[in-house]
């Protein structure tokens, strides 16, 4: 089974994730830019971020034979500090790098109007770069966040078909198809949504445009979530050809969009990255 997980924060994981990813079949990532889990207090901060999501991070995949790619964005939680939406400016510079190959994750946290402002401008980004962009929805009242998302959509330059809308679930999923939008699930533990729900929704809505992540992050999560999903699909007879469709191909249509998805570089070119390996105490 072949993997490619379009959603996951390996800043946040272990070299011991990457080794049991690779063991599982994943062979290429997208990590989108996304909150800390603390509040960063200045646009340089994101600077030293999606620094390491473009150099330190791939490296680290590589040496786990993984090809990893980003996304680039102010996150909707800190579109509400004005001392973090100054780094608007900074995006445009970043938006023109190889293995950067969508504008996010953007979208709504709160709903506020800090918020509209900010996923409208990104995406006229994305339209402006000709990315597409991965949006966020709320985890709290869903689909009245997903309604003003896609109205947003609507309104922006970016055409429908190069969104891809996350975190979607049961409540979101009809109206995110109807609409013509990419369609993400977040596969967690314990809460929101879980392997058997999803095998459930692949059952009634079809694998069309259906992308499953684990957005493993800091918090309590599971990187391995892609390959679950997959035995999960197998044993409720769902065939390896669909199987491949949702967890591998769809993914690679979608960042496909963006020109730049490079799959042949897995293997690692230098052991060292900027004087510094992963190794401790040096060979
Ligand atoms: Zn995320």
């Amino acid at each position: 089974m072949r993997i490619f997980d379009p959603h996951i924060h390996m800043t946040s994981r272990t070299t011991d994730d990457y080794q049991a990813m690779y063991d599982a079949g994943v062979r290429a990532v997208v990590e989108p830019a996304f909150w800390l889990g603390q509040p960063r207090t200045s646009p340089e901060s994101f600077v030293d971020y999606f620094d390491a999501l473009l150099g330190w991070e791939p490296f680290r995949a590589a040496q786990y034979g993984i090809v990893h790619h980003c996304t680039i964005a102010l996150n909707p939680k800190e579109a509400n500090d004005p001392r973090c939406v100054p780094v608007l400016d900074e995006l445009p510079r970043y938006l023109v790098k190889d293995s950067v190959v969508a504008v996010g994750e953007i979208g709504y946290d709160s709903m506020t109007p800090a918020e509209d402002t900010a996923l409208a401008t990104q995406l006229q980004l994305a339209a402006d770069h000709g990315l597409p962009a991965l949006v966020h929805t709320p985890h709290r009242d869903k689909l009245a966040g997903l309604r003003r998302t896609l109205d947003v959509v609507a309104e922006s330059a970016l055409p429908v078909e190069h969104v891809l809308l996350d975190h979607l679930n049961e409540t979101t999923v009809g109206e995110a198809k109807d609409a013509g939008c990419w369609m993400g699930f977040s596969v967690y533990p314990d809460t929101k949504m879980d392997e058997d729900r999803m095998v459930a929704i692949l059952k009634s809505h079809g694998p069309e445009r259906v992308l499953v992540n684990s957005a493993a992050d800091w918090g309590k999560s599971d990187p391995l979530k892609t390959r679950k999903v997959g035995d999960a699909m197998l044993r409720a007879g769902f065939d390896e050809d669909v199987v491949d469709q949702v967890l591998w191909r769809n993914p690679v249509a979608f960042y496909g969009l963006s020109g730049r998805l490079d799959l042949e570089r897995a293997e690692p070119a230098d052991v060292q990255h900027e004087g510094n390996s992963i190794l401790r105490g040096g060979e």
